[in-house]
């Protein structure tokens, strides 16, 4: 009962002092465990379903739009099979396995903006991504959770690394090691510009990354957490590093995915 009481004093207070606008639709959010989207937009079923209903890729988890014509399958069996899929496109990407809470967009596109400029992750974002990583548990299977560095004048701007707040919270919930001093970005990587593809993107970080203390990671996995999955190329550029370092293999855990994908 005291625990809803002070729920409630404590909504009562986001409101009254930091009246919130959905950033998605603009409605109110009415609780600060949806963080700065409502709860609308959370269960909006475009941002889970296309990864937690269609089969994924094995390997990268983007979600397949539909089951290549080889293996069509019902839904039940295609849910039950969905380990032999294939993209046909990441069999040369240097980590074993990526899974990502959802697509990007909506809820978790508004939540993971916010999360570069405060170092908060709602309620409902831990509770995604405790879900996502229990439901992925043996193919995400970890020594050591290691973020997605960032330089360290860009970190001494923002005070905070996002993916080191995400890597924090699953290292907590599942009691597995969490390294910020092994992995890191020598290369201050420009900010984006629009326009850059794919390939500029990974000439640009592709030696941007180092591995200080090998032995930290040598014949072990690492579980290399992110923000946002986009094109692919600072986790290609990272778990490469972490491989070429000795690692036995490397895993991924991203808040959104970008999908490009669709066959
Ligand atoms: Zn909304
Ligand atoms: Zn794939």
């Amino acid at each position: 009962m005291v625990g809803r009481a002070l729920t409630k004093v404590r909504d009562g207070l986001l409101l009254l002092s930091y009246p919130e606008q959905c950033r998605v639709c603009d409605a109110m959010v009415e609780s600060w465990d949806d963080g700065v989207v409502c709860a609308r937009c959370w269960t909006d079923p475009s941002i889970t379903e296309t990864f937690f209903s269609k089969p994924l890729c094995a390997k990268c988890g983007v979600p397949l739009l539909r089951a290549p014509a080889s293996r069509a399958l019902s839904d039940e069996r295609a849910e039950q099979e969905s380990e032999g899929f294939d993209c046909g496109l990441c069999a040369e990407l240097p980590y074993m396995h990526a899974r990502a809470c959802g697509a990007y967009g909506g809820a978790l596109e508004a939540s993971a903006l916010f999360l570069k400029s405060r170092p908060y992750l709602c309620r409902r974002l831990r509770v995604a991504l405790a879900q996502t990583f229990s439901e992925n548990r043996e193919t995400l299977a970890s020594d050591v959770i290691i973020p997605v560095p960032l330089h360290r004048l860009r970190q001494k701007e923002r005070g905070f690394n996002q993916a080191a707040v995400i890597a924090k919270a699953i290292s907590r919930n599942f009691k597995i090691p969490l390294d910020t001093g092994t992995l890191l970005r020598t290369k201050p990587t420009e900010r984006h510009r629009a326009g850059m593809d794919r390939i500029d993107r990974t000439r640009s970080v592709g030696d941007a990354f180092e591995v200080a203390r090998p032995r930290l990671i040598a014949g072990g996995r690492v579980l290399l957490v992110d923000d946002i999955y986009t094109t692919g190329s600072t986790i290609t550029a990272c778990s490469k590093a972490l491989v070429e370092a000795g690692a036995e293999g490397v895993n991924v855990l991203t808040i959104a995915r970008a999908v490009y994908i669709s066959r």
